[in-house]
């Protein structure tokens, strides 16, 4: 038997899913299986799987480990890593962050508003939360987030991990391509220092290059 069936069987029968609509249990596997490099069309613009894939890579990383060794792996890891990954997408529109007395969760549209606001502090940007609203994938989106009352999709979060989509109109006049790395500096500095994530992903797009205001 592979890996990932006997993962797929150890996971909670009830199938669970991201905030996409992408299976947990499709991405767990693709992780198991040394595929986390390997993006999908989709994973490759959505924040979700993004997110919950970084995330795996490190919670897998111990049984990957093991399976390198010529010893047989303790069920008990296995066991405990699904365990694990059962907790975190219990709901994925929150953080999780699991400590010795108790557990703190960060609701997604927390993280999307310090995002936000720490990408607005930076000269010259005024930022929209979210990808060109043409692409096909802002349509995806707002069409799995609208059963939901969470408008803020364009964060994907999982344990600790979150991956942010931030667009930008920049002032007319500055270096875009500055503007657009310190942007992803402070966002990615604030949700470590204020929210305690512990791997955080900035994509930035310039949509738009707004004009200086009349004096
Ligand atoms: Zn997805």
């Amino acid at each position: 038997m592979t890996e990932p069936s006997r993962a797929r069987r150890l996971l909670d029968s009830a199938s669970q899913h991201l905030a996409c609509g992408a299976d947990v249990d499709e991405l767990l596997e693709q992780v198991a299986d040394g595929d986390a490099d390997r993006l999908s069309e989709h994973q490759r613009t959505c924040p979700h799987c993004q997110a919950a894939i970084a995330e795996f890579r490190v919670l897998w990383a111990p049984v990957q480990e093991y399976a390198r060794q010529p010893v047989r792996l303790p069920q008990r890891l296995r066991a405990s890593v699904l365990k694990q990954v059962d907790r975190l997408v219990h709901d994925v529109w929150y953080t999780l962050q699991l400590t010795d007395i108790g557990a703190v969760r960060v609701a997604a549209r927390v993280v999307a508003a310090v995002a936000r606001d720490a990408a607005s502090q930076v000269p010259g940007v005024r930022v929209a939360l979210g990808r060109s609203t043409e692409s096909r994938i802002a349509r995806l989106v707002s069409r799995a987030t609208s059963g939901h009352l969470h408008p803020h999709a364009a964060v994907g979060v999982l344990g600790r991990t979150a991956v942010v989509d931030l667009a930008l109109a920049v002032s007319y006049g500055q270096p875009v391509h500055e503007v657009a790395l310190e942007v992803q500096r402070r966002v990615i500095a604030e949700l470590k220092e204020n929210i305690g994530l512990q791997s955080v992903t900035v994509n930035v797009t310039v949509d738009d290059v707004s004009p200086k205001p009349a004096e």
